[in-house]
C-alpha cells in the first residue's frame, strides 16, 4: 500500500545535525544549524526567560486551548518589537497580527494567505535564500522565482541587478526580504539600499513579505527591524513574519508571528478574521507555554530591559569570534582577503569555501557547515576558534 510513497532525502541542515550528533571525533565543531551556543558550546536559557517560567510554574496553572491568535500579549508583544512601541499604526489598528509556532508557522501562515486572496502572485526569494522559504510557499501551492542577490565572486550584493530584476516583476508578486542578518548569507542592505528597494516596490505595486527571524543580532533591535520601520513610514502594505527562535533561546517552543500592515482599519479587520481561518484549518491554535513566555518578557519592563542586554550580549560575542576568525585567517594566508568575514551580520557566514573544502573540513577534522559554505558563526567559542580557523586555512591552501 505504501510501497509507492517516496524516501524523503531528509533536511540538508537537520541531517548535518544527526551525522555531526554521530561523529566519534572528540574534536568535532558544530557550525551547521542557525543555533546560539555561549562560550563553553552550551545552548544558553536566558535570565529573563528563567525568571519567566518561575511565574508560569508557580502556581501550576491550567491549559486550556489558547485563542487562534494566541495571547494578546505575544501578539503585542511582536508588534511592538517590529513597528516600536506607540507607534502610529498599532494606535490605529492598522496591523493584523496572529501568534504562530515559530518563524515557519508565520511563513506557512501568510503563505497559504497569499495563496487563497492574491492566487495570481509569484513569490521571489533571494538567491540564495534559506531553503525552507521556497519549501512553504511551494508547499502552500504559491509559485516561487529567485531574484538576484547574492556576488560570490566579489562577497557582496548585486544591487543593481537585483533592482533591474524587481522592475520586470508584476503587479501583486511577492518579494520575500531579509530585513537583518540575512541567511545564509550575512549581507544586508544599507538603510540607502533599503529606501531604493522600497521605493521600487511602491512603484510597481508589489508586495513586500519580511522574514525577521534574528532581530537584535545585527545592530540594535530598532535599526535591525529600519526597511519594516521604513515600509510602514511610505504607507506600503506589508507582511511580516518574526521568529522568537534565536533572540528568546526558544528554538522548541515554537513562538513567533505574523504581521500583515494595512492601509485600513476595517482591511486589517478582515485580515485578521482569515489569519485566524488559516490557523484553524491548519492547527487550530498555537501552543501556550511559549506564548506565556513571550507575553511576560515582552511586556514586563524590566524583564524586556534584561532581555535586550542579554540579546546584545549573543550579538556581541558573534562579532568577537568573527574577528578573531578573520585575523587568524589573515595571518595564516596573507595574500587573501576575508574582510567579508567581518561585513557579514548576524549568525552566518557565507565561507565561498567550495563544496569539496566544506567536504575536507567534515571528514578529516570533524567540522560541519552547510554545503553551501555557510557558516553559523554562532557556534565558534574560545574553545575552538583557533581549531576552526587553522584547518580553514589548511583546506583554503591546499
Ligand atoms: N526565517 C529564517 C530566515 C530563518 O533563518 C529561520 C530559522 N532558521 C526561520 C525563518 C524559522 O524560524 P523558526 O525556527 O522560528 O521556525
Amino acid at each position: 500500500m505504501f510501497e509507492r510513497i517516496d524516501y524523503y532525502a531528509g533536511d540538508p541542515i537537520l541531517g548535518l545535525m544527526e551525522k555531526y550528533s554521530a561523529d566519534n571525533n572528540p574534536n568535532k565543531v558544530n557550525l551547521g544549524i542557525g543555533i546560539y551556543y555561549d562560550e563553553s558550546g552550551v545552548l544558553p536559557v536566558l535570565d529573563c526567560v528563567k525568571t519567566a517560567e518561575a511565574r508560569i510554574a508557580d502556581p501550576i496553572a491550567p491549559r486550556p486551548y489558547l485563542p487562534m491568535a494566541g495571547l494578546p500579549g505575544h501578539r503585542k508583544g511582536c508588534q511592538e518589537l517590529l513597528f516600536g512601541k506607540g507607534a502610529q499604526i498599532l494606535k490605529d489598528g492598522l496591523v493584523a497580527t496572529t501568534a504562530t509556532i515559530g518563524g515557519s508557522g508565520a511563513l506557512k501562515v501568510g503563505a497559504e494567505f497569499i495563496h487563497q486572496w492574491f492566487p495570481q502572485s509569484k513569490c521571489y526569494v533571494s538567491d540564495p535564500t534559506w531553503g525552507n522559504h521556497i519549501a512553504i510557499f511551494e508547499g502552500s501551492d504559491v509559485e516561487v522565482g529567485k531574484y538576484p542577490y547574492y556576488d560570490k565572486a566579489n562577497s557582496s550584493i548585486k544591487f543593481d541587478e537585483m533592482i533591474a530584476f524587481f522592475e520586470t516583476l508584476n503587479k501583486h508578486d511577492v518579494i520575500l526580504l531579509h530585513p537583518c542578518c540575512h541567511n545564509p548569507t550575512g549581507m544586508d542592505l544599507t538603510q540607502a539600499q533599503w529606501d531604493t528597494v522600497l521605493n521600487v516596490i511602491k512603484a510597481h505595486e508589489l508586495i513586500p513579505f519580511m522574514d525577521i527571524a534574528y532581530q537584535g543580532f545585527g545592530e540594535d533591535m530598532d535599526s535591525d527591524a529600519y526597511a519594516i520601520r521604513k515600509a510602514v513610514e511610505m504607507g506600503l502594505p506589508l507582511f511580516v513574519s518574526n521568529s522568537f527562535s534565536k533572540n528568546l533561546s526558544l528554538y522548541g517552543e515554537r513562538v513567533g508571528g505574523l504581521s500583515v500592515v494595512c492601509p485600513t482599519a476595517d482591511e486589517a479587520e478582515r485580515v485578521f478574521g482569515q489569519l485566524n481561518a488559516m490557523v484553524r484549518r491548519i492547527y487550530s491554535s498555537p501552543p501556550s507555554h511559549g506564548g506565556h513566555v513571550v507575553d511576560i518578557v515582552m511586556n514586563d519592563d524590566a524583564l524586556h530591559e534584561q532581555w535586550v542586554g542579554e540579546v546584545y550580549a549573543m550579538r556581541d560575542r558573534i562579532k568577537a569570534m568573527r574577528l578573531k576568525l578573520k585575523s587568524v585567517l589573515e595571518a595564516k594566508i596573507p595574500n587573501r582577503n576575508f574582510d567579508y568575514i567581518t561585513r557579514q551580520n548576524g549568525m552566518f557566514s557565507f565561507t565561498g569555501l567550495t563544496p569539496e573544502q566544506v567536504e575536507r573540513l567534515q571528514s578529516e577534522f570533524g567540522i560541519y557547515m552547510v554545503s553551501n559554505s555557510r557558516m553559523c558563526v554562532a557556534g565558534l567559542n574560545t574553545s575552538n576558534i583557533d581549531y576552526v580557523a587553522n584547518a580553514m586555512a589548511d583546506v583554503l591552501k591546499d
